[in-house]
């Protein structure tokens, strides 16, 4: 029996890295104590191939999202918003969404990755499902644009902001996910000190952001964040597992 009870808030297990031993990684996830994965998708090919791999499963949890690089692509971002209302029952949640400065320099970008970003938050809560932001370089404004569409249920993806941000978020009832890569990034650490365990949610968003900074990343790693952040936070690590796998499980509705 694993001793630690886990969930990976988010990772995209559709991706192309996965495709040669992408049940050997869920297996080593499962074995590892992470009872639950979701996994987000990022445009509508891989959102069908996301339902295709992962709706006969129980472990694999499915959101279907945008990445905000095809933010200008109509037809794509209509494709992602008609799978996501079909699909409606089998998906945990809308995401991830939202901006990136880093991808947008300009103005005119930024502004158009701001009324996706809006569509998909009306969208969410239409339907009733969190929404799973990504929010790289821009997190105050998607707080902004959060509050003022009067998101309910968030789960702030790889959150980078400020402690000020965390402290917003959290009032809000918001909740920050701590990436794998806390174990060797100071500013996630910064976060992860500032977030109350009460909003905080473990992910690996597999492949990237690997605690050991190379290589391709996958859930079971989430064994070596918790250990890390029940440190960090002066908690047992089966305590801090709970409690975030709880969470998890609270706003994706697994419960
Ligand atoms: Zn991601």
């Amino acid at each position: 029996m694993p001793s630690l009870r886990l969930f990976d808030a988010h990772c995209h297990l559709e991706d192309p890295s996965f495709d040669d031993d992408r049940w050997e990684v869920i297996d080593r996830a499962v074995k590892a104590g992470v009872i639950g994965m979701v996994s987000s998708s990022l445009d509508s090919s891989d959102a069908e191939k996301a339902l295709r791999l992962f709706l006969p499963t129980n472990v694999v949890h499915i959101s279907l999202g945008l990445d905000p690089r095809d933010v200008d692509d109509e037809t794509e971002i209509k494709a992602v918003e008609r799978l996501i209302l079909e699909n409606e029952k089998d998906i945990v949640a809308v995401g991830e969404v939202g901006m990136d400065y880093r991808i947008a320099k300009q103005e005119s970008v930024r502004k158009r990755q701001e009324e996706v970003f809006r569509r998909f938050i009306r969208l969410a809560e239409e339907i009733d499902k969190p929404i799973v932001v990504h929010s790289l370089w821009a997190q105050r404004p998607v707080l902004r644009v959060l509050e003022d569409e009067g998101a309910t249920r968030v789960v702030l993806h790889a959150f980078g902001g400020s402690q000020r941000d965390v402290r917003t978020a959290v009032e809000r009832g918001w909740y920050v996910s701590i990436a794998t890569n806390v174990t060797r990034s100071a500013n996630v650490q910064k976060v992860a000190e500032a977030t109350p365990i009460e909003y905080m949610v473990l992910e690996s968003d597999s492949p990237v952001l690997s605690p050991d900074s190379r290589g391709r990343n996958e859930p079971a790693n989430l064994v070596k964040s918790a250990k890390f952040l029940a440190k960090l936070k002066g908690m047992k690590p089966a305590e801090l597992a709970e409690v975030t796998t709880t969470n998890a499980m609270e706003v994706y509705g697994l419960r």
